[in-house]
């Protein structure tokens, strides 16, 4: 064991040159110290009070005030060179700032108190200033240095041992093993500093490692062992006056009880604090009464508590810059609000700020970290928590742009839903006034449609009745309205001959012919014209009219065309005209059909240069006859002379009977004797006796004969064979004599 004395004299070499005097009253007062401060016995520790000022126990309950007090406190010791009281009341400042959580302070009063115990020539005060300062380091997470002042603590006390102190040491250890999660390394820390403390009645320090054994075990699932611990810890320190270690035990066994599920316990514990914070005005004590307030909270599932509780306990922390214990509240704070179904509006805020402790803590921390492996692990877990903590902002500001989305999204469908609800009542109000007006229009539409359907009907009942084909046929040349009778001229139901074309209906050679009259039509023209078809082998006489179909600008649309069957009154006019041209009596042609007779005759000899014979008979003195037996026996007679006569003649040769008993009969083409040969055969014809019943009438006649090559008019040639005629009859009758030839006839 060193001699204290040779501390002391080395302490006296470091200070500042004093007068023989002061010099002499220090070394007493080193020495003093030194021997009050350790005694040993048989190389075995004894207990010694810890030499302590008063401060540093008011400044467990009044930090603020005691380093109010201090600087001119430090001043008159300074003054006065007093090494002791300076280190004294250096420790009770580091101690002040502990309470305060102001590790830099700390750790400078600590190093401070070290050189003036140094300078004093006080080794426990030297080994509770490096204490301090070990702890203002490692609090500051700078391991390194606080495991190398603590290292040199423990050389101090190796020479001179003080079993608190080595408590303390461990105290220390224990709490740099915690910080580094090293939680069996900071149990058993804490177990040797209990063992070495021993009986040593330093109930402080006891406590103190009470607590940090009960952390570390409470971390490492012994709560059963750590729940007893801090109760005794809680038992011991309750006529301490420390309020921050009481609040240090209450916040142990609020977060055992939480881990326990129960909040209760964790809640009590958390008042409790707050009220040990009344009284440690701006110490670390509020912000951690309602941090533990706040994971209660939260662990009951109260959010809004929770949240209340943790923005309490951020705010105090940042007031005392606090950023450590800032930043671990926050990050339950923000961890919570991140589960927060409506996140509030600064939790971006709240998480940069969290993002900006983990960055610039860290970055400090690395720092001062330098090589200890052990911290960089520490960092680099930390640095991954930061990573993640920022993927978890940024998925929040993901989730909350998405929230405001959806927000947004629901807002917008929202006023859209409002809009549409105002839309279709419009809409509905709208639609009923159209309802009114469209069933109003429909029922009108369904009179006039009845009207026009009736109307219709009647127009098809009367087209139909008409007898003829009526149709309406477009621009394009297709039937569009076809009546009943279409069925009987073509055979095919109206309905499938619409939509056809007239080609398509009538065939190319129908088409053609009706063609011009089509386009007659189209243009705007009433046309009418008759024609002849061939209907399934039966021949049918039309006349059809065309009549433009005109829209309201007067533009043509297609055309109606009305077609009547006049077969039936072709073949009446055709009767009429056989009748009107035959003689009635006899059959053969009348005037009228043989004058027609003759002129075509004429023209086509003239035509074609061929000549034609006129033959004029009269039977010779007919009126014997009927004045001799009636005119009915006249009429027999002549009818017996016409045949007689047709007999006679060819098939070609036209007969007529002029009137009375006179009949012409026309040659044509014949050479210029033949009409001679013919006149002499109807004479000849005539020799027999007529039989009329049991009335044989002998009958003659004479012939008149006019020849022309063409070139005489109807009327001379007729009159040539009359007067041809009255010759035959001058020269006695029953003959026939020839006109004349004349030049040019
Ligand atoms: P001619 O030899 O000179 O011809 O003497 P004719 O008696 O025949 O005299 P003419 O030819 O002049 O008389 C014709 C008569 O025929 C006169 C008229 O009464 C008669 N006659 C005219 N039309 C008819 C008729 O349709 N039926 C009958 N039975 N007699 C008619
Ligand atoms: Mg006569």
């Amino acid at each position: 064991m060193a001699c204290p004395l040779s501390t002391t004299f080395r302490v006296l070499r470091r200070l500042p040159p004093i007068g023989p005097r002061l010099r002499s009253v220090a070394l007493f007062a080193m020495l003093a110290s030194s021997w009050a401060g350790l005694a040993v016995a048989d190389g075995q520790p004894v207990h010694q009070e810890v030499p302590r000022h008063p401060l540093e126990l008011r400044a467990l309950v009044d930090p603020a005030g005691v380093l109010a007090e201090l600087p001119a406190l430090l001043k008159k010791a300074e003054l006065a060179r007093d090494y002791r009281e300076l280190a004294l009341l250096r420790v009770a400042q580091a101690n002040a700032c502990r309470v305060k959580a102001d590790w830099t302070c700390q750790r400078d009063a600590g190093v401070q108190a070290r050189l003036a115990a140094e300078a004093g020539g006080l080794p426990v005060l030297e080994v509770r200033g490096l204490i301090a300062e070990a702890r203002g380091r490692i609090s500051m997470q700078d391991f390194t240095r606080g495991e190398h002042s603590l290292g040199d603590a423990e050389r101090r006390l190796a020479i001179h041992p003080f079993p608190e102190m080595k408590a303390d040491i461990y105290l220390a250890y224990s709490s740099l093993s915690y910080t580094l999660g090293k939680h069996a390394a900071a149990a058993d820390h804490a177990q040797k500093g209990l063992d070495a403390l021993g009986t040593v009645p330093a109930p402080t320090i006891r406590v103190r490692l009470l607590r940090n054994r009960a952390n570390a075990l409470a971390q490492l699932g012994r709560r059963n062992e750590a729940k007893l611990l801090v109760e005794k810890g809680l038992e011991l320190a309750g006529p301490l006056n420390d309020p921050k270690l009481s609040a240090e035990l209450y916040l142990e066994h609020a977060r055992i009880a939480r881990l326990e599920g129960d909040t209760r316990t964790a809640t009590d514990n958390g008042r409790r604090i707050l009220e040990l914070a009344q009284s440690l005005r701006a110490s670390q004590l509020v912000g951690l009464g309602h941090e533990i307030l706040g994971l209660a909270a939260q662990d009951e599932g109260d959010a809004s508590l929770a949240e209340t509780e943790l923005r309490a306990a951020v705010e105090s922390f940042h007031a005392q810059a606090n950023e450590r214990d800032e930043r671990r509240v926050l990050r339950s704070l923000v961890a919570g609000l991140l589960d927060s179904p409506r996140p509030p509006a600064d939790l971006p805020l709240l998480t940069r700020r969290l993002v900006e402790l983990e960055t610039t803590l860290d970055t400090r921390d690395q720092m001062l970290a330098g090589d200890d492996l052990d911290a960089r692990l520490k960092y680099a877990q930390q640095e991954f928590d930061v990573q993640r903590l920022q993927a978890s902002a940024a998925l929040t500001r993901e989730r909350e742009a998405a929230s405001a989305g959806r927000q947004r999204f629901a807002q917008a469908i929202a006023g859209m839903s409002i809009g549409l609800l105002v839309l279709v009542g419009i809409f509905f109000l709208w639609q009923r006034r159209l309802n009114t007006r469209l069933r109003q229009a429909v029922t009108r539409l369904s009179q006039s449609e009845q009207e026009l359907s009736a109307s219709e009907g009647r127009l098809r009942t009367i087209t139909d009745s008409i007898p003829a084909l009526i149709s309406r046929i477009d621009k394009h040349e297709r039937y569009v309205f076809m009546n009943a009778r279409a069925f009987r001229v073509f055979g095919t139901k109206p309905e499938e001959l619409l939509g056809k074309t007239i080609l398509e209906v009538r065939g190319p050679e129908q088409h053609a012919l009706v063609k011009p009259h089509v386009e007659a039509a189209l243009r705007g023209e009433a046309v009418s014209f008759e024609g002849f078809i061939d209907l399934r082998g039966q021949g049918l006489h039309y006349q059809s009219s065309f009549v433009p179909d005109r829209d309201a600008n007067g533009d043509v649309q297609g055309f109606f065309a009305f077609t009547f069957d006049i077969t039936q009154l072709k073949l009446a006019e055709a009767e009429l005209d056989r009748l009107a041209r035959i003689d009635s009596l006899t059959g053969v042609s009348n005037r009228r059909d043989f004058g027609d007779r003759l002129h075509a005759a004429l023209a086509r000899c003239q035509r074609e240069e061929e000549g034609i014979a006129l033959l004029c008979l009269d039977i010779d003195k007919f009126k014997d006859i009927n004045d001799g037996h009636g005119h009915p026996v006249g009429d027999a007679v002549i009818l017996a002379f016409a045949a007689r006569l047709k007999a006679v003649l060819r098939e070609d040769d036209v007969v007529a009977r002029l009137g009375g008993d006179e009949f012409m009969v026309l040659l044509e083409n014949p050479g210029p004797e033949t009409a001679g040969i013919v006149a002499g055969k109807i004479v000849a014809a005539m020799r027999d006796p007529i039989q009329i019943d049991d009335l044989s009438l002998p009958v003659s006649v004479s012939i008149g004969v006019a020849y022309s090559a063409g070139a005489l008019p109807a009327e001379q040639l007729m009159s040539r064979a009359d007067a041809a005629l009255y010759a035959a009859k001058s020269a006695g009758r029953n003959n026939w004599r020839a006109a004349p030839v004349e030049a040019g006839a």
